[in-house]
């Protein structure tokens, strides 16, 4: 019974069925692949969802951890939103949504991951993005968005702009989820309150760790040595 469910779950969401024959290993590993793309996708712009960008996001934290690579999260939010659903329709909102998920996606690297962290906000994770180029990939953002006229209906077009704020992962300590995602929040609240359709990232940290001192951070201490 519960299977049917998954089943026709899939098929709403036009998800091909699960190959094999029904209730085989093979049916089955493909019913659970098809449930775990359907929870951690969002239905609308087909982003990853705010589910699993929080998994992402603790698990770059753990990378950042491990590697000292840097990583920049974005917190990106369509200005006047409220507005253009009033204006054009709540339809016409949607379509917004949906050529914003796009224009972000086509300009970022296929290992960054786009999300649709709630109504009008979005979130980008980008691994191994050295603090110079933050403010470049941000810029290039807005301005995909703010150059690209998004079509609502016959002959109808409209201009959507974005407001974008950043922060990086404090390399060799680790952070957590919700102090990394506040940080970016706050940088986001900056851009605006300075007017909107603006990037503003946190200056990254100033002081670079030398491999001797990273080296320091993880040396095994003799005591521990021989635990
Ligand atoms: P600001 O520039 O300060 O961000 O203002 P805003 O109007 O974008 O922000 P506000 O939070 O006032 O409005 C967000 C709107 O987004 C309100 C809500 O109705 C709309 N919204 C949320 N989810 C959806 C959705 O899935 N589709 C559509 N069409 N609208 C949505
Ligand atoms: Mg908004
Ligand atoms: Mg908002």
């Amino acid at each position: 019974m519960q299977l049917d469910i998954a089943l026709q779950l899939l098929r709403q969401s036009g998800q091909p069925p699960p190959a094999g024959s029904p209730g085989s290993d093979v049916w089955l590993q493909g019913l659970i692949d098809g449930l775990v793309n359907l929870s951690s996708r969002d239905a609308l712009t087909d982003l990853a969802n705010r589910r699993s960008f929080d998994v992402a996001l603790a698990r770059e934290i753990d990378r950042v951890a491990r590697s000292g690579e840097p990583a920049l999260l974005l917190a990106l939010d369509i200005d006047f939103f409220k507005r253009i659903n009033d204006t054009h329709g709540h339809a016409a909102g949607d379509l917004v949504l949906k050529a914003v998920a796009e224009a972000l996606t086509e300009t970022v690297r296929p290992m960054d991951l786009v999300a649709r962290v709630g109504g009008e906000e979005f979130a980008i994770i980008l691994p191994n993005c050295p603090p110079a180029f933050g403010e470049t990939v941000a810029e290039r953002l807005r301005r995909r968005v703010a150059r690209t006229p998004v079509t609502v209906g016959p002959s109808q077009q409209i201009h959507v702009t974005l407001s974008v704020g950043g922060a990086f992962a404090p390399q060799w300590v680790r952070s957590t989820p919700k102090l990394w995602s506040e940080r970016a929040d706050l940088q986001l609240y900056r851009a605006k309150a300075s007017g909107r359709n603006l990037v503003c990232l946190e200056p990254a940290a100033v002081s670079v760790v030398s491999a001797e001192e990273k080296g320091m951070l993880f040396a095994i201490s003799p005591s521990q040595d021989h635990e």
